[in-house]
């Protein structure tokens, strides 16, 4: 890292936790909750066996008591309104498997998740705006990485692609589908297609879920028939793979492998974020596919959202501990 002054931190990017409840089956076998959250001070207080404490702060934390609702407006519509202004944007969910991503980015049928909430806000601002002079033009695209590949969830075969380009003038995938959309019902028939697609490929969802990163991207063009400007905003909402330390008793050598990739990816993808967030002269895109698919809306005018997501029971101590200094060390 270079000795340069540190600057101010980077207001563009943003680290929040979010603790999840006691599960149904975690209250019937009595385990205790380690983790206390104050949200008035972004801070995380977490206990082990001895009652000794850590304490992390971050830009903000939210416990149990908040439902994506009050996520997407306290922290995701700032950023989906820029994306809207023509910047672009990043909202990932990180934690370790059964903490609460996907609820967070798809939510529940109780729960809308942010990605559905994104959508609706997307389509409100658009009517809103409506003018004969302005046409907008929004396109979906969903892709899974696992491993080395990249698979396209909206193609009907769920082809592999191959990311090309390099740092400098940005990474790209030209085989990507694009779906254009008309209304945020739309889009969410079009993700559900994506993560049908990922479903059907494989025999276990939930494990497969955990061991891949799924990536949306929402582009949406605002083209003005006069000036001939054209703003163009991306919004990629990512579900990351389960940060979980594989045991080495128990697993394969493959298994062993793919834990290492995933971690590796995931522990580039924190490397990337805390450079941006210090402002660092030298982020390192390219240690990771996911990081250089996602280059162009990490960094320079864009915006990013790290959700750490973490369970409050006593035997997920030593992952929400690791899921903490991950967040922590992000910003
Ligand atoms: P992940 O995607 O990280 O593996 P899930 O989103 O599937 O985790 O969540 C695991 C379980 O916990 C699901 O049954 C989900 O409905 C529940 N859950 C997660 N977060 C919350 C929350 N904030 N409030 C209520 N239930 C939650
Ligand atoms: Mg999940």
């Amino acid at each position: 890292k270079s000795a340069r002054p540190r600057t101010a931190l980077n207001e563009c990017v943003k680290v929040v936790v979010r603790c999840r409840p006691l599960s149904e089956k975690e209250t019937l076998e009595g385990y205790d909750e380690v983790v206390q959250v104050c949200p008035e001070r972004g801070a995380v207080r977490v206990l082990n066996s001895k009652g000794q404490d850590k304490v992390f702060t971050y830009d903000a934390a939210y416990d149990a008591s908040a439902d994506n609702q009050t996520i997407y407006d306290e922290m995701v519509r700032p950023l989906v309104a820029s994306v809207l202004d023509g910047f672009n944007g990043c909202v990932f969910a990180y934690g370790q498997t059964g903490t609460g991503k996907t609820h967070t980015m798809q939510g529940s049928p109780t729960d809308e998740g942010v990605i559905p909430r994104a959508f609706r806000h997307i389509w409100a601002h658009i009517e809103n705006a409506a003018s004969p002079d302005v046409t907008h033009l929004v396109s979906c695209s969903y892709v899974e990485l696992h491993l080395e590949d990249v698979r396209d969830l909206l193609a009907k075969d769920g082809k592999k692609l191959t990311i090309r380009g390099q740092e400098l003038n940005g990474f790209y995938i030209p085989e990507m589908t694009s779906v254009v959309c008309k209304s945020a019902a739309e889009m969410v028939r079009v993700m559900t297609a994506g993560a049908r697609r990922r479903a059907a490929a494989c025999t276990d969802m939930n494990e497969h879920s955990s061991r891949s990163h799924a990536v949306f991207l929402v582009t949406v063009e605002a083209a003005h028939k006069h000036t001939h400007v054209i703003r163009v905003g991306k919004l990629n909402l990512v579900d990351l793979a389960g940060s979980e330390r594989q045991r080495k008793t128990n697993a394969s050598a493959d298994r062993l492998r793919e834990a290492s990739r995933i971690n590796q990816a995931l522990s580039s993808l924190g490397n990337v974020i805390s450079a941006l967030a210090e402002n660092s002269p030298h982020v390192p895109y390219r240690d990771s596919k996911l990081t250089r698919i996602l280059q162009d809306s990490l960094g320079g005018n864009s915006k990013t959202i790290m959700i750490a997501n973490i369970g409050p029971a006593q035997y997920n101590y030593d992952e929400t501990v690791t899921t903490l200094r991950y967040a922590h060390r992000a910003k």
